[in-house]
């Protein structure tokens, strides 16, 4: 029998006035997998994930997170993005949202209080009930740093990085609140062929550690090297879904995506 999906999403419909942005959607995600959400812009991928993290909720449709090796899900809809992330989903988003006058760090122990319910960072070192607690948040932050290539910028400032850094210590602001499905949105975007490729070697690594990623991207040869599967939508409505050479030689897709005939 096959293992229950992680994320199952069923109907999912979002409507902003009189435009439908997604139409009935369905998507699975398994645990391990790496899928991609690809489309033209203005597709309602964007869309999609601000349904699934508590932005927006969805008009009909149904979101149901299931935790790895387990069978009882929790629905996320209508759930606000603060009890999402306790649910074991994390995002990062399109346009960098950091902490841009803190620290390198600092943006991560932030991540971390999303799980530990604290809300500014003083309070988590105040709320840190030992000296011990408190310790461990900097060492699993400096972990998480160390993964992404950023360990040794630790106390600069976030606003002091180049792009290709900041856009890394998304992922791992991300990753301090533990989730088990990442959701990126166009984590490439901005970056030169060299932070691509260390992006893709990033991805892989995290996908390898345990983390299941749904991600959106227009860099089509990322795409292609990450994903176990893509599925493709156009105005809000799904056009194709399958294994990257499946997708390649789809001819809808071609048409919707490419603009070729
Ligand atoms: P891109 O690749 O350019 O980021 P996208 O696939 O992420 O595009 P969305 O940003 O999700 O697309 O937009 C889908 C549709 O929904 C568009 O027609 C957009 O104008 C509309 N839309 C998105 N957010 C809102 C909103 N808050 N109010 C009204 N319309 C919206």
């Amino acid at each position: 029998m096959m293992a229950t999906p992680i994320l199952q999403i069923s109907g999912l419909t979002m409507d902003f006035g009189g435009i439908r942005a997604l139409n009935r959607l369905d998507l699975e995600v398994h645990a391990g997998e790496i899928v991609a959400l690809i489309g033209p812009n203005g597709a309602g991928k964007t869309t999609f994930f601000n349904c699934l993290t508590g932005i927006y909720t969805p008009t009909a449709g149904e979101i149901l997170l299931t935790p790895p090796g387990s069978t009882k899900n929790v629905s996320l809809k209508g759930l606000k993005p603060n009890h999402v992330t306790e649910k074991g989903l994390a995002r990062t988003f399109q346009n960098i949202r950091l902490f841009s006058q803190m620290t390198v760090l600092e943006n991560v122990m932030i991540g971390r209080h999303c799980r530990t319910k604290a809300f500014i960072l003083g309070a988590i070192l105040r709320n840190a009930a030992t000296r011990r607690e408190e310790r461990q948040i900097v060492e699993m932050s400096y972990a998480i740093l160390d993964k992404v290539g950023l360990a040794h910028l630790a106390n600069e400032f976030a606003r002091n990085l180049p792009y290709g850094a900041q856009r890394r210590l998304e992922i791992a602001r991300a990753l301090a609140t533990e989730p088990f499905l990442l959701l990126l949105d166009e984590p490439a975007a901005g970056m030169n062929p060299q932070e691509t490729q260390e992006l893709d070697r990033l991805i892989k690594e995290i996908s390898t550690d345990g983390h299941s990623i749904l991600l959106i991207e227009h860099d089509m040869k990322l795409v292609m090297s990450l994903s176990d599967r893509i599925f493709v939508m156009d105005y809000g409505k799904k056009i194709a879904q399958g294994k990257p050479s499946e997708i390649r030689s789809n001819p809808a897709v071609i048409k919707a995506y490419l603009g070729e005939d």
